[in-house]
């Protein structure tokens, strides 16, 4: 099989991309990847997606999107993109199923997926008691103690859904500050079940078959260290993300995080023909509405590059 545009990846950037190249045409075929809909469809409420004065939930939002693109004829697959050929035109493609297929194009809206913090623990706790989702695994902690690690918008926002459902809920912030924007921190400020654990760092979890506790170091940038325990039931990671790129083996060029390089101000990368949009290519604004921009652009960028054949 042969397509003029393979889009990898689901979330607003790959969808938006398969809105625009349906529309012009490029009968794009989309792999959705491991988690179809993106990180959007673990989050609850989207405040900030323009044309929704009332926000709506990231599930609803994304399958507004992929309704979307469907209607324009875009060919949406389950399955996940496990190599590229990139030294024959057309690329050749193979899937994690067997399948292979051919693509003049690509674009790669593959985003990025939660990060550890390196502790042995976390990956032998994982699923009793650790999780990156806070919505999907608040249910568990009703009136329980849990921790959200994070100083950042992400680890707010769980906390603060936490903060509905648990008991008590301790941030662990490394720095002295919350990196979150103003608005959630003051949210989070104002809410009387929620501890904000300043110059905090995580170095153990206590429990053999489930989290029950966390063992804190506190450093006021000072040489003295204060060790102490907390009891949780529940210990959510919301550190920062890690952009998936690992399925390119090196065959495009990333930068030293391993985010995807595009130049010229354009979604190209550094192989003619693939393009990068969303997430996956923008370590710095990693926002569902850049993404979504982003994705509208590669799919122009592909759209021009085709034309020139
Ligand atoms: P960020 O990179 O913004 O924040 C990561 C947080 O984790 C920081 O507080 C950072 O600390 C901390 N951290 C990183 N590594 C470690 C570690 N090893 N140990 C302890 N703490 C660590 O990531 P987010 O996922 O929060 O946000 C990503 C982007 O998405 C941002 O642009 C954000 O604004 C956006 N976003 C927006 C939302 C909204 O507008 N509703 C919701 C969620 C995200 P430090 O500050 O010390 O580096």
């Amino acid at each position: 099989m042969k397509t003029k545009c393979l889009i990898i990846g689901s979330g607003p950037a790959g969808y938006t991309a398969a809105i625009y190249a349906s529309r012009a045409n490029l009968n794009p075929v989309l792999y959705s990847g491991n988690q179809p809909g993106g990180q959007l469809t673990i989050t609850t409420e989207v405040e900030n997606f323009p044309g929704y004065p009332e926000g709506i939930t990231g599930p609803e939002l994304m399958d507004d999107l992929k309704r979307q693109a469907e209607r324009f004829g875009a060919d949406i697959r389950d399955g996940v993109v496990a190599d590229i050929e990139v030294g024959t035109r057309p690329f050749r493609v193979k899937i994690d199923n067997g399948d292979e297929l051919e693509a003049d194009t690509i674009i790669v809206a593959t985003g990025a997926s939660a990060r550890f913090l390196g502790l042995d623990d976390e990956r032998r706790l994982w699923g009793m008691g650790v999780s990156a989702c806070a919505t999907c695994d608040g249910f568990f902690y009703r009136k329980k103690r849990v921790a959200v690690v994070g100083g950042g918008d992400t680890a707010c926002e769980e906390a603060l859904y936490l903060s509905n459902l648990a008991a008590k809920v301790y941030m662990i912030v490394r720095k002295d500050y919350l990196r979150a924007s103003k608005v959630m921190q003051e949210r989070v400020f104002a809410k009387e079940n929620i501890e904000v654990l300043f110059n905090c760092n995580t170095v153990g979890l206590i429990g053999d078959d489930f989290v029950e506790g966390a063992k804190i170091v506190e450093n006021k940038g000072t040489n003295e260290e204060r060790h102490f325990d907390i009891d949780i039931d529940g210990f959510f990671l919301a550190i920062g993300h890690t952009p998936n790129t690992s399925f390119l083996n090196g065959k495009v060029e990333l930068d030293e995080a391993g985010y995807v390089k595009t130049f010229g101000g354009t979604t190209a990368t550094s192989v003619e023909g693939i393009f990068a949009a969303g997430d996956v290519a923008d370590p710095r604004y990693q926002q569902a509405v850049s993404a979504a921009g982003m994705g509208c652009r590669a799919a122009l960028d592909a759209e021009k590059y085709l034309a020139q054949l």
